[in-house]
């Protein structure tokens, strides 16, 4: 049976101290201690030993390992030093898991050990991103890469995901960063799209897009990050077609990307459209048109798909409205469909479909006649302390907010010092574009 080499022996003891140092330092962190001189005996151990005495030793590796999984968990969120610490913890675990293919069988355990840091020792549980307590927001990340040096993110795979008679194209990203980029669910990223202005030759100014998974990434790993784009096209009067010249840049070039092909981004962007955890009974009222889903996915995801301590911990009602032109152009309905049937008391969903349904004056209905069917339990929510979300086009907000005021006047309310009672409280959060 092949053995460790004694070089990559040295270098194994020699990155497991460092990283015990650094678990040491970050001592708060890790409720499971483990001496360095039992560690690093171990780490020989298990490199020279045969039989029981190699065993025990890969067991002792998997401790360190677990407690180097317990310190990457407890300071996702925490100050960069600590963060970066935690990674370098993730590193060594990873050159732990290649030595499986040298100390055999044994090792299996370090391999065990080092998926266990990226799921936070906790089976399949999506618990390793998380602040201390999870609900604290004060180590949100925010513009960790600047327009002057981005990130360069890794396309996974780029999805069309509206059917045929969809009015446009929308595309479902998936970008890997290998870990490198967290993000919180309800925050964008900046996309630098390759090439240069045509007008001064200058390069492309970012353009900004709600991030549509969870922070764990749909793979849950935490190494990715989804994007929901639809594709700019510019329909020109006189030709009666698109003109391909007037297409938009980002978009279109996100939207023809291919597995591989490198992404320019920044961010990650906003504190607006965060959830506010602490309080797990709190409703959520989600009011998107068209992409404007991308944040609240992130949001379902969190509380109904994954493992999260959020998810675990909620008890309120989270009401998501959509509206679209027709069915074709639905966004992730098999997602909404599967948290409705897993937790029908705690998610609920309606769409508003334009060209498909009409609204009780009998004309096209829009998002605001979706919410005004509702509009009495909507401003009780409210009133018991929900938060209302708004996403997607900018053309949206003045339907919506003439309908609240409408309903608010025929309640004796006065519309601008309820809405000033609400975004006093941060009940209202809008990222319209
Ligand atoms: P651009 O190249 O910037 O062009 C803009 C528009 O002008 C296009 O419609 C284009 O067709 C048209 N145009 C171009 N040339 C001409 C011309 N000569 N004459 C007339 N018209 C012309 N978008 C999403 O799809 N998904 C999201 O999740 C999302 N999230 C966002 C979040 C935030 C916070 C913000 C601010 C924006 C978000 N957007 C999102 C919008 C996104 O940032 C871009 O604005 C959008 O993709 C268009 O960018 P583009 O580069 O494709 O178009």
């Amino acid at each position: 049976m092949a053995l460790v080499n004694k070089k990559e022996t040295y270098t194994m003891k020699l990155q497991l101290v460092s990283v015990l140092a650094l678990a040491a330092s970050a001592a708060a962190f890790a409720p499971q201690q483990i001496s360095r001189s039992h560690a690093t005996t171990a780490l020989s151990m298990a490199a020279e030993e045969k039989g029981s005495k190699r065993k025990a030793a890969v067991k002792v590796l998997g401790r360190v390992a677990g407690a180097l999984g317990t310190i990457a968990v407890a300071t996702a969120g925490a100050p960069p030093p600590a963060f970066a610490a935690a990674k370098k913890a993730v590193k060594v675990v990873e050159t732990a898991d290649n030595t499986k293919k040298m100390i055999g069988i044994g090792a299996g355990v370090i391999a065990g050990a080092a998926v266990g840091i990226k799921l936070a020792g906790g089976g399949n549980k999506q618990n390793f991103l998380e602040a201390e307590p999870y609900w604290d927001q004060s180590t949100v990340p925010v513009n960790v890469y600047k327009n002057k040096a981005p990130f360069t993110g890794k396309v996974v795979s780029t999805k069309r995901i509206v059917g045929p008679k969809a009015t446009g194209e929308t595309c479902h990203i998936i970008i890997d960063h290998k870990g490198d980029f967290p993000y919180w669910e309800g925050q964008s990223w900046g996309v630098i799209p390759p090439g240069v202005r045509e007008k001064d030759g200058k390069p492309h100014s970012v353009r900004l897009y709600s991030i549509a998974s969870s922070r764990y990434g749909d793979d849950m790993t935490g190494n990715t990050g989804s994007l929901c784009v639809r594709r700019a096209t510019y329909w020109c009067p006189d030709l009666k077609a698109d003109d391909p010249a007037k297409k938009g840049i980002c978009s279109n070039f996100l939207c023809d990307t291919k597995p591989g092909d490198d992404v320019q981004m920044t961010g990650p962007a906003g504190k607006v459209m965060l959830m506010p955890e602490e309080d797990p009974s709190t409703d959520y009222i989600m009011v998107a048109t068209g992409t404007g889903i991308a944040p609240y996915r992130g949001f379902v995801r969190r509380l109904f798909t994954e493992k999260t301590p959020a998810g675990e911990a909620y008890k309120g009602q989270a009401w998501l409205f959509l509206g679209v032109a027709n069915s074709d152009a639905l966004l992730y309905d098999d997602e909404w469909q599967e948290a409705k049937k897993n937790y029908p008391d705690n998610f609920r969903l309606d769409y508003a479909l334009s060209r498909e349904q009409t609204n009780t004056k009998g004309g096209k209905m829009y998002i605001q006649d979706k919410v005004e069917e509702y509009a009495d339990e909507v401003f009780e929510k409210l009133e018991n302390g929900a938060h209302i979300y708004f996403c997607g086009l900018k053309g949206m907000m003045p339907g919506i907010q003439g309908m609240l005021k409408g309903v608010a006047e025929k309640k004796g309310l006065d519309y601008d010092a309820w809405l000033k009672g609400l975004k006093g409280k941060k009940q209202w959060h809008v990222e319209v574009y």
